[in-house]
């Protein structure tokens, strides 16, 4: 056996317990019942244990420096090559990281979620703050063991996109402000649309299960590789390409929720179930720093996929006009007073709110300002636990005119900082503005793009994706993605322009 293959064979091994680690949290979010979660913890954390053990074994080191002399004289680009430099890589990052911190960010995770799950449910920030002090306390010593080169927030936000800076975002972000300000300005000054005919009236969940399964399998999502489930969080997870599930919410009196929930999530498993076959357990279909088994190479062109398929794709007016008189045969009674445009506006209406997960297209953006500055101050310390309520509320007026009356609907609402997890939230906006990066770049490269999707054939999207995105997995950077694909890197230009012609026409100034 070569090498390489003996290394592989390493990575293949660490991948299968990658999988089964995704398995057991897929059954905790859809199938288990509350009294299995304990035993479920102490299962998760046994093959957890195993993978890091496996994967820091000295032997795994011997294995990746044997496969780098193989593959030294390839193609920089190969997969292989590709392979042993992330395995490298994740190596010296994770020796870096002692071994104690990571230990307690693990056995804080748990306390800390119960403790935030409680402190929100009695709009009580100050119970949660101690131990939010604590998680940031154990990011700062994250951050200091790996490095960085001019904030420390660099080395935190490098772990779910590699590469990313605090002074890039802070370039991105007063570009989107100045474009999204305007658009603001004139959603807020529109009459709203209705809705009541999505809050006041009834939606069975088995219809709304029936219709997001028949539009998502339309954009090219594989049930033969994939199954739809009910949860509390939808998420999509995977084990492997050729096992990729999804969740989403029912509620009868807001069926968008369960609707654009699947399609945001399938977003997502289009992007796994397109890895090429070659890559199956490999080191590029998985996150061997967090021992995650994922074919996306960063949380934030992950989130790509998946608003590229639920916003540019399922909220367009283009996709309603064709698939509008089919949500009404599910639904005819409910739709039965509903004009399509009045649909189309009701599905897509903008306005400031205090919940992130909630948000519309435009002010979603704003909700993640705030975040990453709050983490930014945090890490860097010029922010205080005790303080972040208040920070809290003058940024929402500043960002979006609006003040939360309690911390339930301010700094209490997301898990992310419980759960220790801090520097993901960029993720989301970047997927914002890279979903139309990539969209235009496809329209504009496939001549018959915007035909096929007039006539709801997402097979020339779904190829050009496959083709340029999804079947190269981890192999190359989300900033060599962008650049081999669309031809620039990371840019403001598609995604305002997207939001400018959208919204030009639903709120015209
Ligand atoms: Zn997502």
């Amino acid at each position: 056996m070569s090498a390489y293959d003996e290394f592989a064979r390493r990575m293949a091994r660490i991948n299968d317990l990658c999988c089964v680690l995704n398995l057991l949290t897929w059954d905790a979010g859809t199938q288990m019942p509350p009294g299995g979660a304990e035993t479920r913890g102490q299962q998760a954390a046994t093959i957890s244990a195993i993978a890091f053990e496996t994967f820091t074994d000295p032997k795994t080191l011997e294995l990746i420096r044997a496969a780098e002399a193989e593959v030294a004289g390839e193609d920089p680009d190969s997969y292989r090559r590709r392979a042993v430099e992330q395995a490298r890589q994740a190596y010296e990052i994770t020796r870096r990281v002692p071994a104690e911190v990571v230990s307690q960010l693990k056995e804080l995770r748990p306390v800390t979620e119960s403790v935030w799950a409680r402190a929100r449910a009695g709009e009580n920030f100050a119970a949660f703050a101690p131990y939010l002090e604590r998680m940031v306390e154990l990011n700062r010593r994250v951050a200091d063991a790996m490095g960085y080169d001019e904030h420390p927030y660099d080395a935190l936000l490098s772990r779910y996109e590699p590469g990313l800076t605090v002074s890039q975002l802070q370039v991105l972000f007063a570009e989107l402000r100045a474009g999204l300000d305007p658009i603001l300005a004139r959603a807020k000054a529109a009459p709203s649309p209705r809705i009541d005919f999505l809050t006041e009236r009834d939606y069975p969940e088995e219809a709304q299960r029936a219709f997001a399964l028949e539009m998502v399998q339309k954009f090219g999502y594989d049930l033969n590789r994939g199954r739809l489930d009910p949860t509390v969080h939808p998420f999509e997870i995977s084990f492997t390409r050729q096992d990729v599930r999804i969740t989403t919410r029912y509620q009868r009196r807001w069926m968008p929720a369960a609707v654009f929930g699947a399609f945001h999530e399938s977003g997502h498993a289009l992007y796994e179930q397109g890895a090429d076959p070659a890559l199956t357990r490999s080191a590029l279909t998985t996150d061997l720093l967090d021992f995650y088994a994922v074919a996306g190479v960063s949380y934030g062109l992950h989130e790509s996929q998946s608003r590229l398929w639920e916003n540019l794709v399922g909220r367009s007016r283009m996709f309603w006009e064709n698939h509008y008189g089919r949500l009404r045969e599910y639904f005819p009674e409910q739709l039965a007073d509903v004009e399509l445009e009045e649909f189309y506006r009701a599905i897509n209406r903008v306005e400031p709110s205090f919940i992130r997960v909630e948000a519309d297209e435009v002010t979603y953006n704003y909700h993640i300002m705030l975040r990453v500055e709050v983490e930014k101050r945090l890490i860097e310390g010029s922010l205080k636990v005790q303080d972040l309520p208040e920070f809290w509320r003058e940024q929402m007026q500043s960002l979006l005119g609006i003040t939360p009356p309690n911390d339930r609907l301010g700094p209490l609402q997301d898990i992310h900082w419980a759960s220790g997890t801090i520097g993901s939230f960029p993720n989301y906006t970047l997927g914002n503005v890279m979903s139309a990066q990539f969209f235009e770049a496809a329209c504009r490269q496939v001549p018959e793009m915007e035909e096929a999707l007039a006539r709801a054939d997402y097979r020339p999207l779904l190829a050009w994706l496959t083709e340029n995105i999804y079947r190269h997995a981890r192999a190359f950077l989300p900033d060599e993605l962008l650049r081999r694909s669309t031809g620039s890197p990371l840019n403001t230009g598609p995604y305002l322009r997207y939001l400018n012609r959208k919204y030009g026409e639903l709120f015209p100034g």
